[in-house]
């Protein structure tokens, strides 16, 4: 319903890109190089990435989920092997086990943050566990601490879905630098993009020999390199896939990566807005956040109290011209996981209650501080229409 007079005549969407003339300019640049793809352009995002993450190797590839997928490829998970991802999360977390043949475990996040709970992890661990994939949801980095002390008790390999949370960091220690395997995006509401990309940090010389071999047919040379030995002969050592990034796209990556620094600040002065305005608040609250994190906020998430319905308060708010969303539907509950692999309701009950009660608000570098009062003038308009209906 839309009211008389909305907050904003033009929706305010919950995330979107900024691309400036200096991006503009490297695209072109590149453009009308010798190179389109997989050239020097890949080679310098993937080491000013790597760099930025404290990490000593990054993988770039054509997608955040195919990211995931040369992860949990290089990890070797194949049938009979079981992967335990948190039940909040976008389903290619989970997906990406399901491409090798792996059974997804779903474990339930806590309650305050959605993150995905430590205990919860260590209680779904069986003999044919191979890798625990935790998600840094919304931006703030999990407990590693204790993922990996869960880890290197029981053998297994930690994977981190950082997609949210690049330039965040966990007690001083940058994401991308925390598991055995960190996976971003580079989508287009994601922290810094290129259109379509993903990367994969480690510090596992093998196991990112093997990602770059996957990423391009399972072949063990590139191009250029062939090139530059002037040989044609290739070998095709195990079967990949075309996962490959374009240099195009690395121009843009590298050139957004300079601005991140800048951006992830933006976004937390921006969360500070919203949490004083909202503190005090009984009607709804902000997710928690831990101690001794830098939290990314890809995505700043409320929580509505008993007593509204979210979908009245989701339709409410876009009537006033603010792009609401709602991350993520549990991932156990979609058709095809549940026709698949049997899972369904009770699964993961804090996940599945805290689904029912959830609201991004939008956040995004390029917001203005007039776009940020709309959002908590907005909110608390349909809090208190809805409470007084
Ligand atoms: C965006 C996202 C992905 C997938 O990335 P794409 O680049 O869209 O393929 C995977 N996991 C999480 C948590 C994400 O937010």
């Amino acid at each position: 319903m839309t009211p008389a007079s909305p907050t904003r005549a033009r929706l305010l969407p919950y995330g979107k890109q900024w691309v400036d003339d200096e991006d503009i300019a490297a695209v072109v640049e590149t453009l009308r190089s010798d190179w389109l793809t997989t050239g020097p352009k890949v080679e310098e995002f993937e080491r000013a990435f790597a760099a930025f993450t404290g990490a000593a190797h990054a993988v770039a590839v054509s997608n955040g989920t195919a990211a995931l997928h040369a992860a949990t490829a290089a990890l070797g998970i194949g049938p009979g092997d079981e992967v335990i991802i948190p039940a909040i999360t976008f389903v290619a977390s989970a997906n990406c086990v399901v491409y090798q043949g792996g059974t997804p475990v779903f474990a339930d996040v806590e309650g305050d943050t959605l993150l995905i709970d430590p205990q919860d992890v260590e209680g779904k661990i069986t003999a044919r566990t191979k890798a625990v994939i935790a998600v840094d949801y919304a931006g703030q980095p999990c407990d590693y601490e204790a993922l990996r002390a869960i880890a290197a008790r029981h053998k297994i390999a930690l994977v981190a879905d950082a997609c949210h949370a690049l330039g965040g960091s966990y007690r001083g220690q940058p994401i991308g630098s925390l598991a055995d395997l960190s996976t971003f995006s580079l989508h287009p509401v994601k922290p810094i993009t290129c259109g379509e990309g993903g990367v994969i940090t480690t510090n596992d010389a093998e196991l990112a020999k093997a990602m770059r071999v996957f990423r391009s047919h399972g072949i063990s040379s590139d191009f250029r390199q062939r090139e530059k030995q002037g040989s044609w002969a290739y070998e095709m050592v195990s079967l990949g896939y075309n996962y490959r990034l374009s240099d195009i796209q690395c121009a843009l990556a590298a050139s957004q990566l300079k601005k991140l620094p800048t951006w992830v600040q933006r976004r937390q002065a921006i969360a500070r807005q919203y949490d004083e305005a909202f503190a005090g608040e009984a009607r709804f609250t902000p997710l928690a956040v831990r101690d001794g994190v830098s939290h990314g906020y890809h995505l700043y998430v409320i929580r509505l109290g008993s007593g509204f319905d979210r979908g009245r308060f989701f339709q409410e708010l876009r009537g006033e011209g603010i792009g609401a969303n709602v991350h993520y539907a549990p991932v156990h509950m979609h058709p095809f996981y549940r026709r698949t692999f049997g899972t369904g309701p009770g699964l993961c009950p804090v996940a599945e209650a805290a689904y029912e009660r959830i609201l991004t608000l939008p956040i995004f570098p390029r917001m203005t501080d007039e776009d940020v009062a709309d959002v908590i003038t907005a909110v608390r308009r349909v809090a208190t229409r809805l409470r007084s209906a």
